[in-house]
C-alpha cells in the first residue's frame, strides 16, 4: 500500500527496500547461512531463543540485515540500538526489561558500549537478569531481576575491537566476507528488478565488479547508474553504460574511490611506498584512524595492493602498477 501513497521513496528507505528478507533471498556468505539456518532449526525445534550472535565485518557486508532475518526466521521481535547511542547503564537496563519474550535485540557497533553498560550486559547474557543497585551509602543493597528470555545480536567491524568477556559471552560468533563478484551480480541482479530497471548480464557484473565487495556499495552504485540511464533515456543498462557512469563517478577499473587513491597515493608518493604508521596516514589523510583501519583497508589488503606490516603499511608490486608508478630504485619490492 506504501508503494502507491509515495511516488518516490526517500533514499533513506530504499537501503531498507533492497534488504533480503529471509535467508532464502540472502545472497552469498553461504556458511554463515548454512549455519544459522541450522541453528535457528534447533533452538525452533526445542523451544528456545537463539543463543547471542556476533557477526563481524567490514560496513556494508549484511550484518544490519542479517540480524533482521534471524528475528523474523525465528518468529520474534526486533529490537534495534548500537553501542555510542546507550550513553548509561540505566539506558541499557530500560531497553532490557522492555523486551518480549524471544526478542532480538540488536547492537550496532557493539564495541563501542561505554564499560558501564557493558557490564549490565554480562549476567543479561549469561543467566538473563539484572543486578540493579537500590538507595545508596550503607543501605544500598543489590536486587536482581529476571529478564526474558532474549537473543542478543551485536554487531561489530572487527571481533578483536570487543573485550574478552563480552566476546566469550556469544555462542555464535559469524564472520562476514567480502561478496565474490558472481555474488554481488546477483545482488545487484535482484535490486535492478526491485527498482524496474532493465540491466543487462555484462551491465550487472560492470557494476558488481567496481563495487569493492560489498552489496550496500552495489546498491548505491546501482542507483547512481540508474540516475545516468534515466537521463540519458537509455532503455537498458549495459557494460558500456555502467561503465561510463562508474567513470563519471570516479569509482574506477577495480572499484576504488578517489579516498582509496588518495591513500594508495600518499604512501607512494610521501612514503615512497613505505612503511608507514597508520597515525601518519590519518593525519595527512585528514581521516579518523578507525575509518583507515575498517573501511579503507580491509579491501585494499584483499585486493594485494597494500600490506600491514609490523612496521607499517607498505604499497605492494600491485599498488605501484594500479597507480600506473614504478617503485622508487631501492625499493625492496
Ligand atoms: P552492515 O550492517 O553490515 O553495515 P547492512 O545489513 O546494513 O550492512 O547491508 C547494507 C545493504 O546492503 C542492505 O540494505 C541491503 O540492501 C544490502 N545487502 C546486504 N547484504 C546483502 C545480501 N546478502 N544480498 C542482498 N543485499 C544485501
Amino acid at each position: 500500500a506504501d508503494r502507491f501513497m509515495t511516488p518516490e521513496r526517500k533514499p533513506e528507505d530504499i537501503d531498507a527496500a533492497l534488504r533480503p528478507r529471509s535467508l532464502d533471498e540472502f545472497v552469498g556468505q553461504k556458511a554463515a547461512r548454512e549455519n544459522l539456518r541450522v541453528f535457528i532449526a534447533a533452538a525452533k525445534s526445542r523451544g528456545d531463543a537463539l543463543d547471542h550472535v556476533l557477526f563481524f565485518g567490514p560496513p556494508g557486508l549484511g550484518k544490519t540485515t542479517l540480524a533482521q532475518i534471524v528475528a523474523r526466521e525465528m518468529g520474534v521481535g526486533f529490537r534495534a540500538t548500537s553501542g555510542p547511542v546507550i550513553a548509561k547503564s540505566g539506558d541499557l537496563a530500560a531497553l532490557l526489561t522492555n523486551l518480549e519474550d524471544g526478542d532480538v535485540l540488536f547492537i550496532d557497533e557493539i564495541h563501542r558500549l561505554a564499560p558501564a553498560v557493558e557490564e549490565v550486559l554480562y549476567p543479561a547474557m549469561e543467566d538473563r537478569a539484572l543486578d540493579l543497585m537500590i538507595g545508596e551509602g550503607p543501605s544500598a543493597r543489590s536486587v536482581r531481576i529476571d529478564l526474558p528470555r532474549f537473543t542478543l545480536v551485536g554487531a561489530t567491524t572487527r571481533q578483536g575491537l570487543l573485550t574478552t568477556p563480552l566476546r566469550d559471552r556469544f555462542g555464535i560468533p559469524v564472520r562476514l566476507n567480502f561478496y565474490t563478484v558472481d555474488e554481488l551480480e546477483r545482488v545487484v541482479a535482484r535490486a535492478a528488478s526491485l527498482l524496474d530497471l532493465h540491466v543487462s548480464g555484462d551491465g550487472a557484473h560492470e557494476i558488481a565488479r567496481r563495487s569493492r565487495g560489498t552489496p550496500r556499495i552495489a546498491g548505491r552504485l546501482l542507483r547512481r547508474v540508474r540516475d545516468f540511464a534515466n537521463v540519458a533515456g537509455t532503455p537498458m543498462v549495459d557494460a558500456r553504460a555502467a561503465d561510463a557512469a562508474l567513470n563519471r563517478l570516479e569509482v574506477d577499473s577495480l572499484g576504488l574511490d578517489a579516498m582509496d587513491r588518495r591513500y594508495l597515493m600518499m604512501i607512494a608518493d610521501i612514503y615512497r611506498g613505505g612503511p608507514v604508521g597508520v597515525e601518519t596516514l590519518a593525519a595527512g589523510l585528514s581521516e579518523p584512524r578507525d575509518t583507515i583501519e575498517e573501511v579503507i583497508e580491509p579491501y585494499l589488503i584483499q585486493l594485494g595492493l597494500i600490506a600491514r606490516t609490523a612496521r607499517g603499511r607498505c604499497l605492494n608490486a600491485g599498488g605501484w602498477k594500479h597507480l600506473g608508478l614504478n617503485p622508487p630504485a631501492d625499493s625492496q619490492d
